[in-house]
């Protein structure tokens, strides 16, 4: 009996969660969804990983990098 062999990676599609909530802009106040997209040390999470689709994660990333510089989320920690 021949086993067919199973995919290591599974096909999971995602879908993006500010479609989901139909935002149309990221506000770089909100700092509590940007905090979703960085990780413990304060790097951006990427596309592959957030699930953002791309006009989205472009906001997310400027965003975040304007909240920075307003010193509302930090740089390294
Ligand atoms: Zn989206």
């Amino acid at each position: 009996m021949r086993m067919q062999r199973q995919s290591k990676f599974r096909l999971i599609i995602k879908h993006c969660r500010l479609c989901q909530q139909s935002m149309e802009t990221v506000d770089y106040k909100d700092i509590q969804t940007l905090q979703r997209f960085c990780t413990q040390h304060g790097k951006i999470i990427s596309r592959k990983r957030s699930g953002a689709c791309a006009k989205h994660q472009r906001m997310i990333t400027s965003a975040i990098k304007y909240a920075r510089f307003m010193a509302l989320l930090p740089y390294v920690s």
